[in-house]
């Protein structure tokens, strides 16, 4: 049996608002899930339901086996096994790093308390800001400061909403390396929400996809990459380009290559982006309408170009909506 289990949980808050519909998701002990959605999706009633700070409509959630009760049948809210990291942390301002971390271990064993705090410092790599107040630390800083301390009282399960979303890319790109280590050395157990599935890729391979409250897809992003079950999950890796024939037929820019021979498709190239790896072409296929985005390694084409392009048949996906 699986060690965290929501089955079939559903919330609506009114009349017009189903936040979540009949959502199954099973964690095995050590396993980190990526919960991928946009604003208004489910995510955070979700994560709440799962910490038994919500009260769900239907459904369960059951850690190792015991049932999670939620606020309706339990006199204090949530679960010292479960922490919940929000996007707004909050961590005691008048307190350093080291007594922040330490704090969730006030009632246990002097020595045991120390000795995890430093081990999680030395984790973290916040040793040199031990002695620092939350104000003093950047934003990213202080949400690995909020981490650690969520971790300090060894929970079974952790629950991430959306930890980074107000950081920078290049901090977040940093803070997301670390806390990759960090995770992998400690085998944590959880949910990380994000709008974003290049963040939660960092940190597991395991996802699943949450729209208007429903689950779309979970499993292994290779099989949500080869197989998306619609349109929606496909488009959360690369944009994707629908034929000109219809019928819900997509290729990904990778499928696609410009010809030499005059061979495919023509269109003229509306614009060129210089991005890290490649160029990315938006290009205008002749007599359709359509505005395909492809790559160009090269570099070598540019914006005005007349262009045929081609692709293997073997790459057409097709889609619902
Ligand atoms: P996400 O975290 O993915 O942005 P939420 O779980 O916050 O989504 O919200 C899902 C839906 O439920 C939204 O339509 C939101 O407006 C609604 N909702 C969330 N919390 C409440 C609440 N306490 N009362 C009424 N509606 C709510
Ligand atoms: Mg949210």
């Amino acid at each position: 049996m699986s060690f965290f289990c929501l089955r079939g949980i559903s919330k609506r808050f009114d009349k017009d608002t189903q936040a979540l519909s009949g959502i199954t998701l099973e964690l095995a002990k050590g396993q980190l899930l990526g919960l991928i959605g946009e604003s208004g999706s489910g995510k955070s009633t979700f994560l709440r339901i799962a910490a038994g700070l919500e009260t769900q409509d239907r459904g369960e959630v059951l850690l190792d086996g015991e049932p999670i009760l939620n606020p309706s049948q339990k006199l204090v809210a949530g679960y010292d096994q479960i922490q919940l990291v929000h996007q707004q942390f909050k961590l005691y301002p008048n307190s350093t790093v080291e007594e922040n971390i330490r704090r969730p271990l006030l009632l246990y064993d002097k020595s045991y308390a120390q000795e995890r705090t430093e081990y999680l410092l030395d984790a973290f790599n916040l040793e040199s800001m031990r002695r620092r107040l939350p104000r003093e630390l950047s934003g990213g800083q202080q949400q690995k400061v909020a981490i650690a301390k969520a971790l300090s009282s060894e929970p079974e399960v952790l629950l991430f909403d959306e930890p980074f979303s107000h950081l920078d890319s290049l901090q977040k790109r940093q803070l997301l390396l670390e806390i990759q280590a960090v995770f992998r050395k400690l085998h944590v157990t959880g949910i990380w929400v994000t709008h974003d599935i290049s963040d939660a890729l960092m940190l597991t391979p395991y996802i699943a996809v949450l729209r208007k409250g429903t689950l779309i897809q979970q499993g292994n992003v290779e099989e949500l990459f080869n197989h998306p079950k619609n349109r929606y999950v496909a488009s959360l890796f690369t944009p994707i380009n629908p034929l000109p024939e219809g019928r819900g037929r997509f290729l990904r820019p990778t499928a696609i290559r410009v010809s030499t021979d005059g061979e495919g498709l023509a269109g003229r190239i509306t614009s060129c982006c210089f991005l890290p790896y490649h160029n990315q072409l938006t290009v205008c296929l002749t007599g359709t309408g359509l505005e395909w985005i492809i790559l160009d390694e090269r570099r070598i084409f540019r914006q005005g170009d007349l262009v045929s392009l081609v692709f293997p048949r073997g790459e057409i996906m097709t889609l619902s909506e």
